[in-house]
C-alpha cells in the first residue's frame, strides 16, 4: 500500500515511512492512495470476535507491507493488553436503539489511547528495526498528550516533548502529563491555547533544518496511523449490532476531526454507515462549516469539553480531499485562503460532505443538562464530551436505525463539570487512585518558535 499526501506534492511513502512522518513536506496530510474494500462476509464475520482479532483483519491491508503478520499481531496484543476492560470497546444501551461506545477504558481514560497506545508499538518495533533514534512533539487540548506520554514513556528510541495550553486543561489531564517520570517525558506549557500549540507543531515541522536535525516524528491525529486504529471500533460496534445486515449511525464529539474520519474510512472500506454525525460544543466552526456556512475560523472559548475547543479541525483536510475530488491542488489553496482567515466550500464539494456528514452542536448549558438526564434516565454518568454527543445524537436519530453515541472519555476525567451538572463526584479507577499525590515535572514556555525550538535541542538525548 502507498500513501499519497492531501495536497499532492509530497512523494509517496510506505505505511511506515508515512507513519514515522506525520506530516507531509508538501504541508499536506497521508492517506492510503487506494482504500482496501471488506465484504459483507468478512463484515459479519467480525461479530462476536476478541478486539486484538478485529483489529488485525481492519488493519492488516494498510500495513502489510511493513510489518510481518505475527509481528503485526504482537504489536496489537502489546497495544491494547492495558486496558481495563477485556472487551476494549464495549457497548452499553442507552435507550431504544440509542448506544453508547465505551472508549474509555485505555491507561489515560479517553479514547485516544486506542490509537496511541498502537503508535507507541508500531513506532518501538519499526525504530529498532531502523536502529533510529526519534524526537516527538505533539500538540494536545489535553488528551492527546497523556494517551502519547502514556504510550511512548520508558521506550530508549524516543523523546516526546507534549506542548499543552497552559490553564486549559484538567486537573486530571495535566497531572497525567506532568507525572511520569521517565527521563523521555517532557510536558510543556504553552502560553496560548489549543490553536498556538498546534500551529507552534506545524511551524517545526515545516522547518525542514529543525525538523532534520532532530529527526522530528509527529504522532498528532493528522498521523494516518492513528486515524487507522480508531477504524476498528466502528467495525466491533457495528458488527456487535447486526451490520453488514443492517445500516447503523453514529455520533461523535468531534474536534480535529480524527475520530470521525476514521468512521468515514471504515464506511468506504464498506461498513454499511447510514450517517455520520458531527458532535461539536461552542466552538462550531465543523457544525457551521457543515451547514454551509463556509470554513472560517473563530476565536476559541473555553468550554466544559475543552478537547473539543478547537477552531482548526487539522483531520478535516483529509475530508476535503476526498470531497474535492482527491484533487490535492484544489486542497493546497484551501489551506493557503485558511491561512487568511477560512474559506467557501465549493457546491459540489458541499453535497459530498453532506452525503456522508450530518452535524450538530451543543451549548454549555445544554452539555451540562445532558449529563443530568442521562444519569437519571439511563443510570449512566457520562463525561462532558461524551454528552454533547448523547444530545446531538438525540436530535439527528432518524426512523430505526441504530445509534451509537462514542463515549470519548472517562467521567472521572472532567470531574468538575461532572459534579456541577449531577452533584456526583466521579471517583478515578483504583489503577490510578495516587494520581494527586505524585510529584509533577512542567517547563512553562512562551508562545515562541525559537525558544520552544532551542528548549527542544537542549533536552534529547541523541
Ligand atoms: C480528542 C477528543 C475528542 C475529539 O476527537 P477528535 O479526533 O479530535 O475529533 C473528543 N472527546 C475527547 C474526550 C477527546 O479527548
Amino acid at each position: 500500500m502507498k500513501y499519497i499526501s492531501t495536497r499532492g506534492q509530497a512523494p509517496e511513502l510506505t505505511f511506515e515511512e508515512a507513519m514515522l512522518t506525520g506530516l507531509a513536506r508538501d504541508g499536506g496530510l497521508y492517506l492510503p492512495a487506494e482504500i482496501p474494500q471488506m465484504s459483507p462476509d468478512e463484515i459479519a464475520a467480525l461479530a462476536g470476535l476478541p478486539y486484538e482479532e478485529i483489529a488485525f483483519r481492519v488493519m492488516w491491508p494498510y500495513v502489510s507491507g511493513s510489518f510481518a503478520e505475527d509481528e503485526f499481531k504482537g504489536i496489537i496484543a502489546r497495544a491494547y493488553e492495558g486496558f481495563g476492560h477485556a472487551a476494549r470497546a464495549p457497548l452499553k444501551q442507552l435507550n431504544e436503539n440509542h448506544f453508547l461506545l465505551e472508549l474509555f477504558h485505555g491507561p489515560t481514560l479517553a479514547f485516544k489511547d486506542f490509537a496511541m497506545q498502537l503508535i507507541g508499538q508500531l513506532f518501538q518495533v519499526a525504530l529498532q528495526k531502523r536502529g533510529e533514534r526519534v524526537t516527538i512533539v505533539g500538540a494536545t487540548s489535553g488528551d492527546t498528550g497523556s494517551a502519547a506520554i502514556e504510550a511512548f514513556r520508558g521506550l530508549d528510541a524516543v523523546d516526546v516533548f507534549i506542548l499543552f495550553p497552559h490553564g486549559r486543561v484538567s486537573e486530571v489531564q495535566r497531572r497525567q502529563m506532568t507525572t511520569p517520570a521517565d527521563s523521555n517525558v517532557h510536558a510543556l506549557a504553552l502560553d496560548g491555547d489549543f490553536d498556538d500549540c498546534q500551529a507552534a507543531v506545524k511551524d517545526m515541522f515545516n522547518d525542514f533544518d529543525f525538523r532534520d536535525g532532530v529527526k522530528l516524528a509527529g504522532v498528532n491525529s493528522i498521523n494516518f496511523a492513528r486515524v487507522l486504529a480508531q477504524v476498528v471500533y466502528y467495525f466491533s460496534a457495528a458488527a456487535s449490532l447486526g451490520a453488514p445486515h443492517r445500516k447503523i449511525s453514529f455520533t461523535v464529539p468531534t474536534g480535529n476531526f480524527g475520530d470521525i474520519f476514521a468512521g468515514y474510512i471504515a464506511k468506504r472500506m464498506g461498513l454499511p454507515i447510514d450517517r455520520l454525525v458531527v458532535a461539536t460544543n461552542q466552538n462550531d466552526i465543523l457544525h457551521r462549516c457543515l451547514s454551509g456556512e463556509g470554513y472560517y475560523k473563530g476565536d476559541t472559548i473555553p468550554s466544559i469539553s475543552p478537547s473539543m475547543d478547537i477552531q482548526v479541525s487539522s483531520n478535516f483536510e483529509r475530508a476535503l480531499f476526498y470531497a474535492y475530488g482527491e484533487d490535492g491542488g484544489a486542497v493546497a489553496q484551501l489551506m493557503d485562503e485558511l491561512k487568511q482567515g477560512g474559506f467557501d466550500v465549493s457546491q459540489g464539494a458541499m453535497e459530498s460532505l453532506r452525503e456522508n456528514f450530518d452535524s450538530g452542536r451543543a451549548s454549555e448549558d445544554e452539555t451540562l443538562a445532558t449529563i443530568k438526564a442521562t444519569l437519571v434516565s439511563g443510570a449512566e454518568l457520562l463525561c462532558p464530551h461524551s454528552a454533547v454527543g448523547v444530545k446531538v445524537a438525540e436530535e439527528a436519530r432518524a426512523g430505526d436505525i441504530p445509534m451509537i453515541t462514542l463515549a470519548t472519555a472517562h467521567p472521572a476525567k472532567f470531574p468538575a463539570a461532572v459534579e456541577q451538572a449531577s452533584g456526583i463526584h466521579p471517583p478515578l479507577p483504583p489503577r490510578m487512585s495516587d494520581l494527586y499525590d505524585r510529584p509533577e515535572r512542567v517547563t512553562r514556555i512562551a508562545n515562541d518558535l525559537g525558544a520552544i525550538q532551542d528548549h527542544i535541542r537542549g533536552q534529547i538525548t541523541a
